[in-house]
């Protein structure tokens, strides 16, 4: 593709990108990422990404969620805070003020996975992005949302990262999943430079885009991942690498290495067949370790 720079993404890379955990450091140090995700029946969508950021450092984690899904979401996991979002139904412009208020304080924003999307969804995640300074992921549901009018992205005042596997790029871009994939590189750049966010373009071989011309190649990962939850997994080690401070794109390649590279360790216990997407969680650990 003409004017890409194309870079493979190295382990020792995304290991030097880590943040050092200091001795006479405290949660504060390490970030507030607010999780808007999850929804009856797709509770576990919010608690895996809550939990992928806790497993990745971030210091606090909430999770904002219609009142009805909250306790399933907070269930999961004691670390989990909730915050409850007062209405019904899909989200939409009427939640705007509780968002806002939820934002608070906070240092990244994560929101999409399993979210009741309506409407009025994509028009919501403009205003909110509009109103605040926090670098935030959008993923899943908010990508769909985002895709009936993808400009209100540009409003955006803090650096986006944009997560979609092919299916979802298909939506924003309006062609096919096999013409994504007959053109991952060029799409994926387009999109970062175009709307300038950054790009994760999931699947085998993802790539990392980031307006203005390079695109990195992540070299981890595998087919046993494949699986449901495991992109919920990535979007929350996204937002606590963001949440500590780490800038894009760089948050995002180190994420993506980090994820696959915890999808390959746990491959080795688990096999390709029996991987699911809350061993990542354990694997997480192993590449820490593995880095520290
Ligand atoms: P999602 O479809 O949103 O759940 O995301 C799936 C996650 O698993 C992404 O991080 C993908 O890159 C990863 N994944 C799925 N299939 C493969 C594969 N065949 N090889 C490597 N990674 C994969
Ligand atoms: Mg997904």
């Amino acid at each position: 593709v003409s004017g890409a720079e194309l870079f493979r993404v190295e382990e020792k890379d995304a290991r030097e990108a880590l943040p050092k955990r200091r001795a006479d450091s405290h949660k504060g140090t390490y970030g507030h990422v607010l999780v808007v995700a999850g929804s009856p029946g797709k509770t576990g969508a919010a608690a895996m990404v809550a939990l992928a950021a806790l497993r990745s450092g971030a210091g606090l984690v909430t999770v904002a969620t219609r009142a009805e899904a909250l306790p399933w979401v907070m269930a999961h996991s004691p670390e989990i805070m909730g915050v409850a979002l007062p209405g019904e139904g899909p989200l939409g412009k009427g939640d705007l003020e509780a968002l806002k208020a939820a934002l608070e304080g906070k240092d990244a924003l994560v929101m999409g996975p399993g979210i009741p999307r309506g409407p009025e969804t994509g028009a919501l995640i403009g205003d909110l992005l509009a109103s605040v300074d926090v670098p935030a992921v959008l993923d899943a549901d908010a990508l769909n949302a985002v895709a009936e009018d993808l400009t209100v992205l540009r409003r955006a005042k803090g650096p986006v990262l944009l997560t979609p596997h092919p299916g979802e790029m298909a939506r924003l871009w309006g062609r096919t999943t096999k013409d994504v994939q007959a053109h991952r590189v060029g799409v994926a750049l387009n999109m970062a430079t175009s709307l300038n966010v950054t790009v994760v373009l999931k699947g085998s071989r993802t790539l990392i885009a980031e307006a203005g011309g390079r695109v990195f190649i992540n070299p981890t990962g595998n087919a046993g991942m494949a699986t449901g939850g495991t992109g919920d997994v990535l979007s929350g080690v996204c937002g606590a690498l963001l949440a500590q401070g780490i800038p894009l794109p760089r948050a995002a390649w180190t994420a993506v290495y980090a994820h696959g590279l915890a999808g390959d360790l746990m491959a080795q216990q688990r096999g390709l067949m029996g991987l699911i997407a809350t061993d990542l969680l354990v694997g997480l650990g192993h590449v820490w370790v593995r880095w520290e």
